[in-house]
């Protein structure tokens, strides 16, 4: 079988859309849940359920199975992630998987802002239990800009505090054709890949096209760091969670999520969704 961790998650639920459209029979696929109540509409469609906890590791045991072929997704609890990856990661050490792919971060290592901490611990967890492993380094999802235009559009303004700096961003689509890709493709075992969009583009062509889609006056404002964390937490952000996007700028604007490698159109056989599109289906849907 495939295994999909965090399968009711946006990634998750498009790498099982995707499994079905390469032709994986429905019975082949597992979606690791905590919630079973979100996952009725994969189960009616033949999925097996898996549920597991990932803060409670004996939850997990007995979730994969030898010869398994698993898609660790990242967990969302920032700041907890260590301890859940690392359960996740003993479970299929001890089911001795055939292949372990994980959501790591473009740049591993090198990237060298807070959020990124967790997953370099991860890797290094994953190596060290030498199960073959796949990393699929995901760059910034164009989501994570497009799914927030509501306020860029009230206040005509994009406030971030990155600089110059570029995104190389793709859609969490792409990321989720890789990963379909290596669960389903052959020769992966090892292999690091660096995945980021084709084209790395600066907050103020980001800010130009939402105007040029929208008709409206809309501006980049590079603000100061603290002048970004009160507004993230004006805005409801809990503080440590608006203290980690405001440093994920910092490396921004040092570079670290505009590499572009063309490793991630190379896997999935075409090229990255561009980020226009991406905000007109934001645009569409705040219509
Ligand atoms: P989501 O938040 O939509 O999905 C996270 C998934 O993890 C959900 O299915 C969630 O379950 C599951 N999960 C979280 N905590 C637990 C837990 N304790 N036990 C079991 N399952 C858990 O994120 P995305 O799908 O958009 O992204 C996938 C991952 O990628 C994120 O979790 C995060 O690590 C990372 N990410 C990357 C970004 C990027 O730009 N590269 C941006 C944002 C996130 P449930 O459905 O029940 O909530």
């Amino acid at each position: 079988s495939i295994v999909v961790t965090g399968a009711t998650g946006n990634l998750g639920r498009l790498v099982i859309e995707g499994l079905l459209a390469a032709q994986v029979p429905a019975g082949d696929i597992a979606a690791v849940v905590r919630d079973k109540s979100k996952a009725a509409d994969l189960a009616e469609r033949g999925i097996e359920l898996r549920i597991a906890d990932y803060n409670a590791p004996e939850t997990l045991s007995g979730v994969f199975a030898a010869g398994e072929r698993v898609l660790m997704i990242s967990g969302s609890e920032v700041g907890q992630r260590v301890p859940q990856h690392r359960a996740i990661v003993d479970a299929a050490s001890t089911a001795n998987v055939a292949l372990l792919a994980y959501t790591s971060i473009l740049g591993g290592p090198d990237a060298d802002f807070e959020l990124a901490a967790e997953h370099n611990v991860t890797e290094q967890l994953i190596l060290d239990s030498g199960l073959p492993y796949t990393f699929l380094r995901n760059g910034w999802y164009h989501e994570n800009y497009t799914e927030h235009l509501a306020p860029v559009l009230e206040h005509g303004a994009v406030v971030a505090s990155a600089g110059e700096g570029r995104v190389a961003s793709a859609s969490r689509a792409d990321y989720a054709a890789a990963a379909v890709a290596v669960l389903t493709g052959e020769g992966h075992e090892g292999q690091v890949y660096e995945l980021s969009g084709d084209v790395a583009w600066s907050f103020a062509e980001y800010a130009a096209e939402i105007a040029a889609q929208s008709g409206k006056d809309i501006s980049y404002a590079n603000v100061p760091a603290e002048q970004h964390l009160a507004v993230l937490t004006g805005a409801g952000l809990p503080e440590p969670l608006a203290a980690v996007l405001v440093d994920v700028d910092a490396g921004i604007a040092r570079g670290r999520l505009a590499r572009t490698t063309g490793e991630l159109a190379r896997l999935i056989g075409r090229p990255t969704t561009p980020m226009s599109e991406a905000i007109a289906a934001a645009l569409e849907g705040l219509n």
